[in-house]
C-alpha cells in the first residue's frame, strides 16, 4: 500500500508537533513547513531521523509547493496572547495569505484539509457555554483582534474554498490546551504558573482571577483532531475540555501539583480578556464519539517533568 503523505503547516509548534507524532502513528509520511517564528526545532528534534518525516523551513505567507500530499493540516500561527501581540502583523498574514496558500496546495492535489481555528472566534462570549452556532462577541480593533479576526478570516476562506472549489475541508475550534512542549515563555497561564511555581516566584494572577477557562490536555485535543480528520463534517467543531476553572482555581491546582509555596501576586487584567470560556462539546461527542479523558490536575502532573526540565535548562542557560 502506498503511504499517504500529510503536510503540517506550523508543525514545529506546540500542537503541530504533537499532531505530527499522531500522524506518523497513523501511518502518514509527514512534511512540516514552518518558519520557526514561534515554532521550535526542539519540538521536532525527536523526529529528525524518522524516514517518514521531513522538515522544510519556509514562510507560508509566500506561495509554496512541497509536492503531492493527501492531507493538509494547516496549523501555522502564533497562538498565545503574548506571541500574537508581539507578532501582530505576521499573525494577520499567516491567517489570511498563509491560509490561501495552504488551501491552494489542498486544491492543487485534491487533498483533504483540516485547519486549526480557535475559541477566540467567540470573543468575550455572551452565550455560555459556547456552541459552534454562536457567532461571537469580538472586538475587531482591540489588541486581540490580530488573532481573533485572522482566525475568523481563516474560517471564511476555508468555507469559500469548500463552497467554490469543492475542497474537502474541516475546521476545529480549539480551546485552551496545555501539556509538554508548551513554550515556557509564551505567557500563557499554564506555562507562567508552572514556571513561577517551580522557581518559587509569585504566581501572577491577572485581575481578580475570577475569569474562567476550560483546559484540555494535549493528548485529548490531538485525539479530537484525528477523529475530525476522518469525518466529513465541514462546519466548525469545538474540541476542548468543558471542565471550567477560575484562574485562581488553576493557580491552586498548580501549587498543589508542584508542591510549591509560592504566593499569588495580583496584576492588572489585560484589555478585552474574555470573562468566561467553556466549550459545548455536544457536536464532537455525537459526531466523533470524542470525549476528553484527562482532567486538569492529572494533566498538570503529566506535564510536570517537562516543565521542570524546561525551567532547569533556562536556569543553566542564564548562568
Ligand atoms: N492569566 C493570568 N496570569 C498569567 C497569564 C494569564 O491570570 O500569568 C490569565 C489571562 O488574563 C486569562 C487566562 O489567564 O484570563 C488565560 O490566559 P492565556 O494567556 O493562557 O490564554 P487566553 O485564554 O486568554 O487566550
Amino acid at each position: 500500500m502506498i503511504q499517504p503523505r500529510a503536510l503540517v503547516t506550523g508543525g514545529a509548534g506546540f500542537l503541530g508537533s504533537h499532531l505530527c507524532d499522531a500522524l506518523l502513528g497513523e501511518g502518514y509520511k509527514v512534511v512540516v513547513v514552518d518558519n520557526l517564528l514561534t515554532g521550535r526545532r526542539a519540538n521536532i528534534h525527536h523526529l529528525r531521523n524518522e524516514a517518514a518525516f521531513e522538515f522544510v523551513e519556509k514562510d507560508i505567507c509566500e506561495p509554496f509547493d512541497v509536492g503531492k500530499v493527501d492531507y493538509v493540516f494547516h496549523f501555522a500561527s502564533p497562538a498565545s496572547p503574548v506571541d500574537y501581540t508581539v507578532h501582530g502583523i505576521p499573525t494577520l498574514k499567516v491567517g489570511s495569505l498563509g491560509t490561501f496558500h495552504a488551501l491552494d496546495v489542498a486544491h492543487k492535489y485534491g487533498a483533504k484539509y483540516l485547519v486549526s481555528s480557535t475559541s477566540e472566534c467567540y470573543g468575550d462570549p455572551l452565550e455560555h457555554p459556547q456552541k459552534e452556532t454562536y457567532w461571537g462577541n469580538v472586538n475587531s480593533i482591540g489588541p486581540r483582534s490580530v488573532y481573533d479576526e485572522a482566525k475568523r478570516f481563516t474560517e471564511a476562506v476555508t468555507m469559500a474554498y469548500h463552497r467554490y472549489h469543492k475542497v474537502d475541508t474541516r475546521i476545529v475550534r480549539i480551546f485552551n490546551t496545555y501539556g509538554p512542549r508548551l513554550q515556557l515563555n509564551d505567557g500563557r497561564v499554564v506555562s507562567n504558573f508552572m514556571k513561577q511555581a517551580l522557581r518559587g516566584e509569585p504566581l501572577t494572577v491577572y485581575g481578580t482571577g475570577s475569569q474562567t477557562r476550560s483546559f484540555c490536555y494535549v493528548s485529548d485535543e490531538i485525539d479530537g483532531f484525528i477523529r475530525l480528520s476522518k469525518s466529513s463534517e465541514h462546519l466548525p467543531v469545538n474540541i476542548g475540555n468543558p471542565n471550567e476553572f477560575t484562574i485562581l482555581e488553576c493557580a491552586q491546582h498548580v501549587l498543589k501539583v508542584t508542591g510549591s509555596k509560592s504566593k499569588i501576586a495580583y496584576q492588572p487584567l489585560p484589555q478585552d480578556d474574555p470573562k468566561q470560556r467553556q466549550p459545548d462539546i455536544t457536536k464532537a461527542r455525537t459526531l466523533l464519539g470524542w470525549e476528553p479523558k484527562i482532567q486538569l490536575e492529572e494533566g498538570l502532573r503529566l506535564s510536570l517533568d517537562y516543565f521542570k526540565k524546561a525551567v532547569a535548562e533556562e536556569t543553566t542557560a542564564a548562568k
